[in-house]
């Protein structure tokens, strides 16, 4: 088991969240990215209990399944550390009462709140986008089929991550174990191992 580096000691933590159903490689490979690229000491993996924008949507796996995909597949990386911050939390989760719960949690820790282009098009129309300004600076990477929304961003400071595009989502990963294709290297073999022994996104 490789030991984990101590987030309590991080001067700076990227917060990484999303559904992670389930986690895979273009997470992992971006969040290495802005890891190096931003010199974050730790990125915190934090699985959403019901993301604002897909609560409406069925089908989403369990909670403790998607957590530990993730614990599966970040075992190996020291600066990588789960969340359960949002899961354990009632209700939808908004990105401003995370970051304020990071800052109580992380006092002497700057924050860096990672998105990809897609969902940072939306920016303005979060929750109180003036606060998680003031309270994060933003790190955002572009994923294949949107642009990046670089007007959106202008004034918030943002630093962008340049990594490969990868055309991968958790939806095709789902659609493909439905259909009995294979999705080994989509998302780290223990993960593939877990979604086939559990029996998840079969239907
Ligand atoms: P789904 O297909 O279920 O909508 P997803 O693959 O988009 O899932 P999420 O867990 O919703 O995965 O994504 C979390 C974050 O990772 C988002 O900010 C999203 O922009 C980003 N992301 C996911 N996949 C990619 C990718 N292939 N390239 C760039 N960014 C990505």
């Amino acid at each position: 088991m490789t030991m984990k580096n101590d987030p309590t000691t991080a001067r700076s933590i990227g917060l990484f969240g999303g559904t992670f159903d389930p986690i895979h490689t273009a997470h992992l490979m971006l969040a290495e990215r802005a890891r190096e690229e931003l010199a974050l000491d730790a990125i915190l993996f934090m699985p959403a209990r019901i993301p604002p924008h897909k609560a409406h949507l069925g089908g989403i796996a369990p909670p403790e399944c998607r957590v530990t995909m993730i614990e599966l597949a970040i075992e190996s990386n020291p600066c990588f550390h789960l969340s359960r911050h949002e899961i354990e939390r009632e209700g939808i989760s908004y990105t401003v009462d995370t970051l304020r719960y990071l800052r109580e949690a992380y006092p002497g820790a700057e924050l860096t709140l990672l998105i990809g282009g897609d969902n940072a098009a939306d920016f303005r129309n979060w929750r109180e986008p003036q606060e998680i300004v003031r309270m994060a600076k933003i790190g955002v990477w572009a994923r294949p089929s949107f642009a990046l929304p670089e007007e959106v961003l202008i004034g918030t400071g943002y630093g962008r991550i340049e990594a490969p595009l990868m055309e991968l989502s958790s939806t095709q990963i789902r659609a493909r174990v439905a259909l009995h294709r294979s999705i080994r290297y989509m998302t780290p073999d223990p993960v593939v191992e877990y979604i086939e022994t559990n029996g998840l996104y079969r239907s």
